[in-house]
């Protein structure tokens, strides 16, 4: 666990030209004279680079890096890819770094390369928060995908799930730096590769060459580059088999395939955010991609209210549930960003966090006093006393941004079209097409590889999909047009000021800074509650929400000049999102029967072949947080790249998760 989730920057010296030096390490980012040609010489040709991107065959190519520094080599990577593969192939690149250089810093040391100057705006552009944790950044409308990991090197790589093609063993040279290269960042590196993965490292020390030769990669000393004597490369000339790969000894917790897997078509069932993220992921990468919604338009459910907030809990310990939250919020923020340049369904304007009672304004003491999240992520509030302010947070309406993600080629959206029932496809056919899924709606049926449900409180309807601990949440918001709400506030003995609202505010409920003329305000919070019908009653105690947020009297506002909306929040026990592959309840009860005996038993055994079908549901009243990082993480499943969540972070997500607390409680 982490005292802090804030990173120290690095020393720096610049030459006289402009370029990077570390004063901690005493030694230099790049050279600033040859530096692009020797990333090209080093790292580009040493991995062959050029001439296995233009025979590529597979969809992609995943490099990782030791070191993303200034990100001069990425760069040349994402040129020469764009370049020389073909145009359908994607680029993922992971790179870690433990001190990570401010935007500003970046700018000034990337100047110094003209001729990657496009890249190097965009990269700037999203570049991550300085936040310990995992990043995911895409680029080139998702034809090139960062994976950046800010912390300690080996630890990024324990826990990455990965397949790497070729690594860029950069960092400062061995002898100003040997705590990087340990024995532990040669294990991942070894775990992370497959057969005939290659590396190419600026160094030949005795170390970096021992250390991967221990694990098994055969290496050799070539020319090094400009006036350098000596440099290393070599490949892995054996495979790892997929227990390896994986954190050790929870088989149960498995989320890749066991046999690579044909990707012919997918279905997305559901078209609310978890759904069209889910498609969009899979679209921008080049999957073609069948959404079926049973409304006749999308995002009708608990994603069609009109505005919503951009609220993480974040908690004052580093659990993998946080890590989760963190990760997945300032993923969501730069998702939005990149969405919408024009602002038309993304309101970057920060949310105020008001302590609902004494015990949650010591919470918030305590959140700021830990000091476990940088200032640009959570920080005292100026405007109100004890009270959470976060910069980055804002608000979205959830249908336009649905529809501008279910807008893209590879998308086809079939309205009206309810699944009836899914039906594993014969062996033969499975063998000779890869396809795995027959699904059928009232009218037709069609065969998928793959299925994603995205079905919120629905899921439980369907036969395929094992029983779900997830429960539905009535909730009831409320809008008010502005001149009404105004009027109202002047009779009070309060000015209007109160409505002039530029941040989001939470407390008991929420309000967010007015859209089309409307104030939007909520929610109700109504447990075993169907009734899809607008209440009054609902208004009254939204209008009680809002006078609180807003520090008014009680009746300054008129329930009767709300109108409102019902909808289903899907929660699930432990608030935490189910998403992950489904696999067999009944083989996991026989195969890991003895967590009942033992609960610390350790399995490598991989229970069953990977059942091509997945779960995207319960997201509760954070799906606008949760649900862009969960498309992104079910595409890496079902196409086999890098994840974008670290793997104790998918544990806690797993469909499985109940079954297996469930076997180790039943002793
Ligand atoms: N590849 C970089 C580029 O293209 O600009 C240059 C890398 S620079 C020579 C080495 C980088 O390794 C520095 O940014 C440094 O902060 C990082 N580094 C050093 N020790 C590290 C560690 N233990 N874990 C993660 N990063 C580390």
């Amino acid at each position: 666990m982490l005292n802090s989730y804030r990173l120290d920057s690095p020393k720096l010296d610049w030459s006289a030209e402009g370029a990077p030096i570390s004063s901690e390490f005493d030694d230099v980012y790049f050279d600033q004279e040859s530096g692009l040609e020797e990333t090209r010489y080093v790292f580009l040709k040493h991995n062959r680079l050029l001439e296995r991107w233009s025979t590529m065959e597979q969809r992609h190519f995943v490099i990782a890096e030791t070191g993303f520094g200034t990100g001069l080599n990425f760069l040349c990577a994402w040129q020469s890819f764009i370049e020389h593969a073909p145009d359908d192939r994607q680029l993922h690149f992971i790179s870690v770094e433990k001190f990570p250089m401010s935007k500003d810093a970046l700018r000034s040391a990337l100047k110094m390369w003209p001729s990657l100057q496009t890249y190097s705006d965009e990269l700037i552009a999203v570049y991550p928060e300085l936040c310990q944790g995992l990043h995911r950044i895409q680029l080139a409308q998702g034809r090139i995908q960062l994976t950046l990991w800010f912390g300690e090197a080996e630890d990024g790589f324990a826990t990455l799930d990965a397949d790497v093609d070729a690594w860029f063993l950069d960092g400062f040279a061995p002898s100003k730096n040997p705590e990087m290269w340990s024995d532990k960042l040669f294990h991942h590196i070894h775990r992370l590769s497959h057969q005939d993965t290659t590396f190419a490292t600026f160094t030949a020390a005795g170390i970096v060459r021992r250390g991967l030769q221990k694990v098994g990669f055969e290496v050799n000393k070539v020319k090094g580059f400009g006036q350098k004597r000596e440099m290393a490369i070599g490949q892995l000339p054996h495979s790892i088999p997929l227990p390896e790969r994986m954190s050790q000894g929870q088989a149960w917790f498995n989320v890749r395939p066991t046999m690579p897997s044909n990707i012919t078509k997918v279905l997305v069932v559901g078209s609310g955010l978890a759904g069209a993220n889910t498609a969009y992921a899979l679209a921008e990468q080049g999957v073609k991609v069948i959404v079926w919604e049973q409304d006749s338009q999308v995002a009708n459910g608990a994603s069609g209210n009109p505005q919503g907030m951009l609220y993480p809990k974040l908690a004052s310990q580093d659990t993998p549930v946080n890590r989760f939250y963190l990760s997945a919020f300032l993923h969501a923020t730069r998702h939005y960003q990149q969405l919408d340049q024009k602002k038309a369904f993304w309101g970057d304007c920060g949310l105020t966090q008001i302590p609902k009672n004494d015990q949650e304004k010591q919470r918030f003491k305590k959140l700021l006093d830990g000091k476990l999240y940088p200032e640009s992520v959570l920080q005292a509030s100026k405007d109100r006393n004890d009270s959470l302010y976060l910069p980055l947070s804002g608000w979205v309406a959830p249908n336009p941004l649905c529809q501008t993600l279910l807008d893209h080629p590879n998308i086809t959206v079939q309205l009206n079209t309810h699944l009836e029932e899914l039906v594993a496809v014969s062996e033969k056919t499975k063998r000779d097409r890869g396809e795995r899924w027959i699904a059928k709606n009232r009218q037709d049926h069609e065969t998928f590889s793959h299925v994603v449900v995205c079905t919120a409180n629905d899921t439980n309807k369907i036969a395929a999909i094992p029983p779900t601990p997830a429960y539905s949440i009535r909730g009831q918001v409320a809008n008010m047009t502005l001149p009404k709400a105004q009027q109202s506030c002047l009779q009070t003995t309060q000015s209007d000021d109160a409505l002039k609202l530029d941040k989001v505010l939470c407390e008991f409920g929420y309000v967010s800074p007015p859209l089309n003329n409307k104030v939007h305000f909520g929610s109700t919070y109504d447990l075993n509650d169907q009734d899809q019908t607008v209440r009054l009653e609902g208004h009254e105690r939204n209008i009680k929400i809002l006078e609180s947020l807003l520090n008014l009297p009680s009746h300054t506002f008129n329930p009767e000049d709300c109108e409102g909306r019902v909808s289903f929040r899907c929660a699930v026990p432990d608030y935490t999102p189910i998403i992950g592959p489904i696999q067999s309840p009944q083989v996991h009860r026989e195969r890991y029967g003895q967590l009942s005996r033992n609960a610390k038993w350790q399995c490598n055994e991989i229970a069953e072949e990977a059942s091509q079908l997945y779960l995207n549901i319960g997201h509760g009243s954070r799906g606008l947080v949760s649900t862009p990082i969960s498309g992104q993480y079910l595409a890496s499943l079902i196409l086999g790249t890098p994840s974008p969540l670290e793997q104790k972070v998918s544990h806690i997500l797993h469909p499985s998760r109940f079954l297996i607390r469930e076997l180790k409680r039943s002793k």
